[in-house]
């Protein structure tokens, strides 16, 4: 038992040093500044009815990891903060049927409706479609020894989840998100 808990000391000492090269290369902020609008971002505001507002374009949110750290629960910050993943059907929300739109958990970027929310029987909240694909990106993800693609919100790049091309229709994807990610916020 020896070899596999110094293997996932040194990944985990890995996983560390990454997050610190990652922190080091955004520290500069007036260098991101200097080199134009890289520093903002425009993504579709919603009102608390969860009604499209209009395209705003915004600051980027960038907090240092110990500051994400105390605003968080230690679930929800390793998972957005260092793309960790909950543990299927332990979230508050795959289970969730009520009506109203999914919130960045902590930026507060609206990230999807219940609208477009299905039972994809994972034990992970998923939907077939964001509430705007402005508020997401989507990234090549080749972690685990997997293909994915990561999906995490624009506004303060925090990972949200995977997208699966085996969703149903309309658009035959399947956003399969982390409870831990997200705040739900009640629109009926
Ligand atoms: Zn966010």
């Amino acid at each position: 038992m020896r070899q596999p808990s110094r293997r996932a000391f040194i990944a985990s000492a890995a996983g560390a040093l990454g997050a610190a090269a990652l922190w080091a290369f955004r520290l500069p902020v007036s260098v991101v500044k200097a080199s134009g609008n890289s520093g903002s971002v425009t993504i579709v505001q919603f009102s608390a009815l969860g009604k499209p507002i209009g395209k705003v374009t915004v600051p980027r949110v960038v907090k240092p990891d110990a500051e994400w750290k105390q605003q968080l629960s230690p679930v929800s910050y390793q998972v957005a903060r260092h793309a960790g993943t909950e543990r299927a059907y332990t979230g508050n929300t795959w289970n969730n049927h009520e009506r109203g739109i999914y919130r960045c958990i902590c930026c507060d970027n609206a990230l999807f409706s219940s609208d477009t929310k299905f039972e994809s029987g994972t034990g992970w909240p998923s939907f077939w479609q964001p509430i705007a694909k402005e508020n997401v990106i989507e990234a090549g993800d080749e972690s685990l020894g997997m293909s994915r693609t990561e999906v995490r919100c624009r506004e303060c790049d925090a990972h949200l989840g995977h997208v699966f091309d085996d969703g149903p229709r309309p658009t035959g994807l399947r956003y399969c998100m982390n409870s831990a990610a997200m705040k739900f916020v009640k629109t009926a």
